[in-house]
């Protein structure tokens, strides 16, 4: 959650509040009066943004004790004085006169049509209206500022176009903070092709949306269900714009588009707090506009970030080497319209650019590629409309430019290619490909891929058949998971019969190996101890939590095995193990350079989201720790091991249990005193993970000659005398950007404040991680003090520190 900084520094008003909403034929506004929404929500009159002599009139929050203006009359052309006067006119329309001479108009509405009771009225909403005496139908008013939006989008604005009237509603930023007059960045519905919202500086086009796909822009994977506003996209013949309303009326949110190009959502929390980032975009340099040129694909995990599509080669290799990805790829084999082309189909992407598209509602996907193929220049389809299993056709004609991955949540995308080049394999770096063929191939060539398809079946099959599992959860509600069961034989000779040598580490419910299928493919099997009674319990909750979701970040379950008494679950096999054996071992630790901390970091931040907000269940893992977050050969972090994860239904948040199990120097203040668990206990078990990742410390068994602190309370006092710097692990060799590890120490502190609702939600963190924006101070952490003493947070005492995974009973 970052404080941010306000748009209005030194405001500077006279106030003469007038308990009214409305003016009416020829009664005015003069410098110094304000007109209050009847609901008491905004403020209208002369302001200046600094100390000058600047006044504009504007419309600002009355509630919002820090003075934020989302909208300005006369952003270009400010009275030098105090002279203003805002008049309703009787041609119908409201004016900014200058007091000392009434002849000049500074700034004027337009008017639709003429009235013979011209009233303008400052609605609760926000919008300044003229309509024609008490008629209060939105249809009929003759002029309203929600029309003219400035660098502000308020809850019910339509962000878009009129297509009969050619009214083009769209945000225009701010000069600088203390100058309203038109900034460089823009904000608009783009009607070309399929519309999509774009960001420019000045014509150049900084960032896309992507297109509508009925659920949400292709460019926002996070755009979901939240419990602060609701949104819509419509587009018919007369319009097509975005708008949002807010859940809670009571809550303060808008959009804003920043001087400096950033378009923002905040929330006003409070005076201390201030406003506060709940989304951004361009969320990272993935969403630069065409970063990686046409053909080119941005992956922000990957390094380097473009890579050209599969299929495609750079077009000037030594530039692209260099990292100036601008001049993109072209194809390996060029299309010719010839028989034999088909299309590939990439997953997980946002949407190319849709300017140079075409759109039909009725087709299918079928329909959409036989259209796609019978037309020489059309290089890409997919469905217009993704819900319900698809609908719709959109076709993109010309190079295909601005393409990026996902994690979730991505679109799918089929790209035309030229016969030779639909034989070969691959896709973006660690992704299926899937090839969809349309048009003339070969009777032959189709015999030939049934027949692999059969024996590759035949032979998976010999290996492992889907089974049920069934299984109670908390509450008796009874789960069926389906889970492919591999037999005993295969799962013990791919062990070496449960070789000792073959042992990876012992967790929750019993031993885990390593093992080695047929076809080479290893991973890891945890084998349920025969006389674990608790055993029992974490294993059905690891098989129902695991089984249900995927995320790059979270690791992968391949299935389970069951043979008389004996239980199993194979996972695939993370060669690098868990990441507690390379932060705190003093030759391993050296492998992790500040960058490789900062992606696990990151991962970690990434799994934990999709656990809390966006998977199907909403999970809280409740023993989130370094020994559970495994590495791949990449080192790219998996969550792991559910074994005491609970899921929340519905509008429940919070949850308490009596059995409080989790490790100690991990648990929140409030789980481990009074068994309160919430996604925040596990945003502080977060908190302690990230401290421990840049320091290369414990935080149980933490020790300091100078002091009794643990090692939150040992970082948190190196932030208060500004030494965070010392904390840092000097393993980690150069660090490039100080100002990176730093923001890291402070998002971690913010994590393990002591209070639940102090600590930022995960999807707070990830923004706080990907972007710039200035972060509060923390307050005190919650369990701050190390062993024997007292903390004012919170009382260890009954933990014993025995770094394993510990249950207590009757914890409240
Ligand atoms: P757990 O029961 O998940 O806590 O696992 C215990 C230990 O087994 C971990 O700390 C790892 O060292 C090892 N382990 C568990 N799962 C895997 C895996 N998928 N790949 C490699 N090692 C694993």
């Amino acid at each position: 959650m970052g404080a941010l900084p306000t748009l209005l520094l030194v405001f500077s008003i006279f106030r003469i509040s007038i308990a009214v909403d409305t003016i009416a034929l020829n009664q005015v506004v003069r410098d110094g009066e304000i007109l209050t929404s009847a609901g008491g929500s905004f403020e209208l009159g002369f302001f200046s943004p600094d100390d000058s002599n600047r006044r504009y009139l504007g419309i600002w929050y009355k509630k919002v004790s820090t003075m934020t203006v989302v909208w300005v009359a006369n952003r270009e052309i400010p009275l030098n004085d105090s002279s203003g006067v805002l008049k309703v006119t009787d041609q119908g329309t409201l004016a900014i006169l200058n007091g000392s001479n009434t002849n000049f108009i500074l700034w004027s509405s337009n008017s639709s049509r003429s009235a013979r009771n011209p009233t303008a009225q400052l609605l609760d909403s926000g919008n300044l209206v003229m309509k024609d005496g008490n008629d209060d139908n939105p249809e009929n008013f003759l002029w309203q500022s929600f029309d003219y939006p400035c660098n502000t989008l308020l809850p019910g604005m339509k962000l878009g176009r009129n297509t009969v009237t050619g009214l083009d509603r769209y945000l225009s930023a701010w000069k600088s903070v203390d100058d309203p007059s038109k900034g460089n960045f823009t904000y608009r519905l783009d009607p070309s092709g399929y519309p999509q919202l774009i960001l420019r500086k000045g014509s150049a086009v900084t960032f896309r949306s992507g297109p509508w796909n009925g659920l949400r822009f292709s460019g926002f994977p996070e755009l979901g269900r939240n419990p602060v506003y609701t949104y819509e996209f419509v587009f018919n013949e007369k319009e097509m714009y975005f708008r949002y309303e807010l859940v809670n009326s009571s809550v303060v949110s808008r959009l804003v588009l920043n001087p400096d190009g950033s378009k923002q959502r905040v929330n006003w929390i409070d005076r201390t707090h201030g406003w506060i980032l709940y989304s951004s975009a361009p969320m990272d340099s993935c969403d630069s506009y065409a970063l990686c040129g046409v053909y080119g694909s941005c992956n922000i995990n990957r390094s380097p970030k473009c890579e050209c599509m599969e299929g495609f080669v750079p077009k000037f290799p030594n530039d692209w080497d260099m990292a100036d990805w601008s001049n993109g790829c072209v194809r390996s084999t060029p299309l010719g319209c010839q028989n034999g082309e088909g299309f590939v189909k990439f997953s997980g992407v946002k949407l190319p650019d849709t300017r140079n598209s075409w759109f039909n509602r009725s087709m299918d996907l079928k329909e959409c590629a036989a259209v796609c193929l019978s037309n020489c220049s059309c290089t890409a389809y997919t469905n217009l409309d993704i819900r319900d299993g698809g609908s719709g056709c959109l076709l993109w004609f010309g190079d295909l430019i601005d393409i990026r991955e996902f994690n979730e949540n991505g679109q799918e995308l089929y790209v035309r290619m030229a016969a030779s080049e639909l034989g070969r394999s691959g896709n973006f770096k660690g992704k299926k490909r899937e090839w969809v063929i349309v048009g003339s191939v070969s009777s032959l060539g189709i015999i030939l891929l049934c027949l692999l398809l059969t024996l590759y079946l035949l032979k998976k099959k010999k290996l492992r058949k889907k089974g049920t599992m069934g299984y109670n959860l908390e509450g008796g509600q009874k789960e069926d998971v389906e889970l492919p069961l591999f037999d005993f034989a295969t799962i013990s000779k791919a062990t070496n019969h449960f070789s000792i040598y073959n042992k990876l580490g012992e967790g929750g419910f019993g031993l885990v190996y390593k093992g080695t299928l047929q076809e080479e493919q290893e991973i890891a099997v945890k084998r349920l101890s025969k006389n674990s009674g608790q055993g029992l319990n974490e294993f059905k909750n690891e098989v129902i939590y695991i089984s249900k979701l995927q995320h790059r970040n979270l690791v992968r379950l391949l299935g389970g095995c069951i043979h008389d008494e004996e239980k199993m679950l194979i996972y695939e096999y993370m060669p690098n193990k868990s990441l507690d054996s390379f932060i705190f071992d003093k030759t391993r630790s050296m492998e992790l350079d500040w960058n490789k901390r900062f992606l696990i970091i990151n991962g970690i931040a990434r799994g934990l989201l999709y656990l809390h907000q966006d998977s199907r269940l909403r999970i809280i893992h409740r023993d989130l720790k370094a020994d559970n977050v495994l590495l791949d050969e990449e080192m790219i972090p998996k969550i792991s091991d559910f074994g005491i994860a609970r899921s929340f239904g519905g509008n429940e948040t919070e949850a308490n249990t009596k059995r409080v199990v989790g490790t100690y120097g991990y648990m929140s203040p409030e789980y481990a005193i009074d068994g309160l668990y919430s996604t925040k206990s596990d945003v502080f078990s977060f908190g302690v993970l990230v401290l421990e990742i840049v320091s290369g410390k414990r935080n149980r068994g933490f020790s300091h000659p100078d002091h009794s602190l643990n090692l939150l309370g040992h970082a948190w006092t190196l932030y208060m005398e500004g030494r965070s710097m010392e904390l840092i692990d000097s393993s980690v060799g150069d660090i490039h950007d100080l100002s990176q590890v730093l923001r890291l120490i402070n998002v971690g502190l913010l994590c393990v404040q002591c209070g639940p609702d102090e600590r930022p939600s995960m999807s707070s963190v990830v923004l706080m991680l990907s972007s710039d924006s200035t972060l509060p101070q923390p307050k005190e952490p919650g369990f701050f003090t190390g062993r024997g003493s007292t903390s004012s947070s919170g009382n260890q005492g009954p933990f014993s520190g025995n770094g394993i995974t510990i249950t207590m009973f009757d914890g409240r």
